[in-house]
């Protein structure tokens, strides 16, 4: 990786990024700058919008508790978004805050909440969803923030699918076989990808048959223990983005 200035703090602003573009920071970030981290008018930080690349911006002090910025000059080009869907049923508030952020340091571009017959958490709250994965863009120099999809019901997104794209089921029932082998026998690059993850209370029989049923899906086993939803999100993640995904 291109040696990264990892000290200055990064900021997501939701507006177009420019030479000279002028940016107004909202309480939250004013005070994150001025009065969390004590920088001063002039020193910099770095902002992304997920549109227009990184740039160095310099900060300018308007008031005692306002702040802007100045874009001075664009540091990293916006690449492509991950073409790679994290779907996965809800899980409860702490759980789901966990899980969405690795999801996104893990490289998912899309997270699609989906629910299965045994879901047991209430409805996701995008918004949270939303600033947990703007902030672990933040942590972790990702350009791109994902988008954040409105809960579907499993079958609605199964079937939503374009036929090209290869679903990776995560099946805690599956026969225990190496996951890395069974996607390599695929190729080593699909461009388009999706990771599927169940609930607390895993899949139903007829969920399994849905998914086998999508033109191209491959069913993982994570080996012989039952993981907890939020560390099969991870250690699917991994295995899928070394073998088939943008870690290579
Ligand atoms: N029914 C079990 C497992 C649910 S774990 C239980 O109640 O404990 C939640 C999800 O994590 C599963 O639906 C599956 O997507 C994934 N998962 C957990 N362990 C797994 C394994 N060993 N192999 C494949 N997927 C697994």
């Amino acid at each position: 990786m291109a040696s990264y200035d990892f000290d200055a703090p990064r900021l997501f602003i939701d507006a177009p990024l420019q030479a000279g573009a002028r940016i107004l920071l909202d309480r939250g970030q004013a005070n994150y700058l001025l009065n969390v981290l004590r920088l001063r008018a002039g020193e910099a930080a770095l902002v992304f919008n997920g549109r227009d690349g990184e740039w160095r911006a310099e900060i300018s002090v308007e008031g005692r508790k306002s702040a802007g910025l100045v874009c001075a000059e664009r540091i990293r080009e916006q690449g492509p978004a991950p073409d790679l869907i994290y779907a996965f049923a809800p899980l409860k508030h702490a759980r789901l805050d966990y899980m969405v952020q690795k999801a996104v340091e893990m490289g998912a571009g899309v997270l699609q909440p989906v629910r299965t017959q045994r879901t047991q958490s209430a409805r996701v709250n995008l918004e949270r969803m939303r600033s947990n994965a703007i902030e672990a863009a933040e942590q972790c120099g990702i350009l791109s923030v994902p988008d954040i999809r409105d809960e579907e019901n499993l079958i609605k997104f199964i079937n939503g699918l374009e036929k090209d794209r290869l679903v990776v089921f995560c099946d805690e029932d599956a026969p225990v076989s190496n996951p890395a082998q069974a996607l390599a026998k695929l190729g080593n690059k699909q461009p388009r990808l999706a990771v599927v993850v169940g609930p607390e209370g895993g899949f139903t029989d007829q969920e399994r048959a849905l998914v086998a049923a999508h033109e191209k899906s491959v069913c993982v086993s994570l080996g012989p223990r039952i993981l907890r939803a939020d560390t099969a999100a991870v250690a699917a993640l991994a295995i899928v983005q070394s073998v088939l995904g943008d870690w290579h």
